[in-house]
């Protein structure tokens, strides 16, 4: 989709690692501008972007999609405000429970959302060639392998369980999984699928966290413009 005027985006978590990647990154893309950078509490310098706290989001000017990298409390405050202003929302705020994942839901009833646990374009590309290979080789063995580094305390990784869960969509059974925590590794995901005398390996490999907030701003370029409902990263991908 091609928008002759820049996207204009909110970035809601802009103080955050995720927050700075989306700011520095957005600064660089000609056909993205950020008009409003929302935290708890703005910094005292605040450069070219105008920053917002995020008790006076209302405030905000006009924008096209908002990013949300920031926290589970800080979801329906962005939720509803790119209700009230019919703008698109991209988010990839983590460790959602139950009542925020069904008010992204419900949001998508009036305006297009699109959340995602990973947000690697390569990432979600793999999540559809597994559902794919997984289901034209439904017999065979299936083993989810991924390492990361020794600071990650969840095993197996959420981006591995999504990738087991494509692989169930296309075969109807799970797979195995094996998580390695070594060293300094950003995140390896391999899907294995095993017969008697062959055996067909998915690949993907991380090796700089802007991957996340590059795909994100990818997301929000795909969103725009888009009608409502809950939109799916692959899906977009695949789209033409
Ligand atoms: P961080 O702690 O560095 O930053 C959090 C930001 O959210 C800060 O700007 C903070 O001011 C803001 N914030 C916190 N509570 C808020 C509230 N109630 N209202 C408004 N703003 C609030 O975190 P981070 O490392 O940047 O990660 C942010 C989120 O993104 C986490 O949930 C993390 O798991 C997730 N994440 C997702 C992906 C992905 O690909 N989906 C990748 C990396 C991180």
């Amino acid at each position: 989709m091609t928008h002759p005027e820049p996207i204009r985006l909110l970035i809601h978590g802009a103080s955050g690692r995720m927050g700075h990647a989306l700011l520095r990154l957005a600064a660089h893309a000609s056909d993205l501008s950020v008009v409003a950078a929302v935290s708890r509490q703005p910094p005292d310098a605040s450069g070219d972007v105008p920053w917002f706290a995020s008790a006076a989001l209302a405030d905000v000017p006009a924008f096209d999609v908002a990013i949300d990298f920031s926290l589970p409390s800080g979801l329906p405050g962005i939720v509803g405000l790119c209700r009230s202003r019919g703008a698109a929302l991209v988010s990839g705020t983590t460790g959602l429970d139950d009542s925020q994942r069904a008010l992204l839901a419900d949001a998508g009833n009036e305006i297009a959302v699109l959340w995602a646990a990973n947000f690697s374009l390569g990432i979600a590309v793999l999540s559809e060639l597994v559902r794919q290979a997984a289901a034209a080789l439904p017999g065979w063995d299936c083993d989810v392998i991924e390492a990361h580094h020794t600071r990650k305390r969840d095993a197996p990784s959420g981006t591995a369980l999504a990738l087991g869960a494509a692989v169930a969509a296309g075969r109807g059974s799970d797979p195995h999984y094996c998580a390695i925590r070594a060293g300094d590794i950003v995140g390896e995901h391999t899907v294995m699928l095993t017969a008697a005398g062959e055996r067909l390996e998915l690949i993907h490999r991380a090796s700089n966290r802007d991957v996340f907030a590059l795909g994100a701003l990818e997301a929000a370029r795909r969103l725009a413009g888009r009608g409502a409902g809950n939109h799916d990263l692959a899906a977009l991908l695949f789209a033409r």
